[in-house]
């Protein structure tokens, strides 16, 4: 009989050939024609193999393995899009490897007591319209109500126009997702925390919180050679060793949370006069809303400080500010328990990128595995996994969902 690493190669490779261009990497955004092709080779080994395949409005494809009762389903899966020249595993091995399980579950003719649904998203990446998790938002009934002609691609494409392309018929927002007894997902871990640490696998514990906010110091524009120094109001230096700060706390943390200031915009924004005003972005993540808001005060002491300083003004905005999401302790544990038993180390590590999980998580027991990306490398060509730790992943997630299917 195979193993379970052999059945996931030659289901793999096949499919990471949709979008593949030597060089260039995955391309396969959602409802594309490499999209389409990847979903209908998963549908047709899923059939191949016994499983009930069908699309939703949206395109989400859903694929499960019968149970011997109709319980609502345990779900596993990921996401089948990627980013324009992405990797080969995003998505993609949170989808292969249930279905290596699948397929070793139907050459052994082990029939499991409650149904497996495995779930290949469309657009979790958020290329099409800029909204990450679209998919499993449908999904989870978040999208409900909206009007399709209103999501519009960069190009001027409406989702209607893609869906019908794509030979979707039905709601795309119709909620499905419920009854479920919980969401496993497989994924890369997209960082180099694993791979530091010189181990297979990750369990989960939260996908980290964020906050964003826009941050507008305001001085007074003036001549660049008349103004003397000491009567500048100058916002921009102002902003430079606000923004030194803020790296440098953030550093300090020691990965307690991550800051950024990642846009700025300058006014005048002219070579020859003090900048007059200062416009900048800050984004914070982290496990804990706590350690947060710990950070975030000292930011602002810190540029209430410096505006002094430089004899400056600041306003404060927050934009958003999305919790941190506890993952499932019992579905914890029973990854830990597998992972013992198996005799393969692994560490809790939060994810510091958003997932699927992510939704599904408020309406579902989740949790998650991460196996290394070499050199943390994610979103390009250069993206990899070892096989050793695939297998091992595939081996506690398979025990974890027979177990959970089982009652
Ligand atoms: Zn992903």
């Amino acid at each position: 009989m195979k193993t379970l690493q052999t059945i996931w190669q030659e289901l793999f490779q096949p499919l990471s050939a949709f979008g593949y261009e030597e060089g260039q990497g995955t391309t396969r955004l959602s409802w594309s024609k490499p999209f389409l092709e990847a979903q209908l080779y998963l549908r047709r080994y899923g059939e191949a193999i016994g499983l009930q395949c069908r699309r939703d409005g949206w395109g989400n494809l859903l694929m499960t393995v019968p149970g011997e009762t109709d319980l609502p389903p345990v779900y596993t899966g990921s996401h089948l899009d990627s980013v324009p020249h992405g990797g080969k595993y995003d998505g993609a091995l949170g989808i292969t490897v249930p279905l290596a399980i699948a397929a070793a579950w139907h050459d052994k003719g082990f029939r499991p007591y409650r149904p497996l649904t495995i779930i290949a998203f469309a657009e979790e990446e958020g290329t099409r319209f800029g909204t990450p998790c679209l998919g499993s938002q449908a999904m989870a009934g978040k999208l409900q109500g909206k009007d399709p002609d209103r999501f519009v691609t960069a190009e001027g494409r409406t989702l209607s126009q893609l869906l019908q392309e794509a030979g979707l018929e039905g709601d795309p927002f119709a909620p499905h997702l419920l009854p479920g007894k919980c969401f496993l997902e497989l994924h890369i871990e997209q960082g180099r925390a694993l791979e530091d640490a010189k181990l297979p696998l990750g369990i989960v514990s939260a996908i980290v919180g964020i906050r964003h906010f826009t941050v507008t110091i305001t001085g007074t524009a003036n001549h660049a050679g008349t103004t003397a120094m000491k009567d500048r109001k100058d916002a921009l230096a102002a902003a430079a060793r606000w923004i030194s700060a803020v790296f440098e706390k953030a550093l300090a943390s020691q990965q307690q949370y991550v800051a950024t200031v990642g846009h700025i915009r300058v006014f005048p924004d002219a070579g020859n006069v003090v900048p007059g005003k200062a416009e900048l972005s800050l984004e914070i993540r982290s496990a804990s809303d706590q350690t947060m808001d710990v950070a975030l005060t000292e930011f602002q002491e810190e540029l209430r400080k410096i505006a002094r300083t430089f004899q400056v003004t600041f306003q404060w905005k927050q934009l958003d500010q999305i919790p941190p999401l506890p993952m499932e302790q019992s579905l914890m544990d029973l990854f830990e328990q597998e992972a013992q038993d198996l005799k393969i180390p692994y560490q809790i590590q939060p994810s510091w990128a958003g997932h699927d999980s992510m939704i599904l998580g408020h309406e579902l027991p989740t949790a998650m595995l991460f196996v290394p990306s070499v050199k943390g490398i994610s979103h390009s060509p250069d993206e990899y996994t070892e096989p050793e730790p695939i297998g091992q992943a595939a081996e506690v997630l398979e025990r974890a969902l027979q177990k959970l299917t089982a009652k």
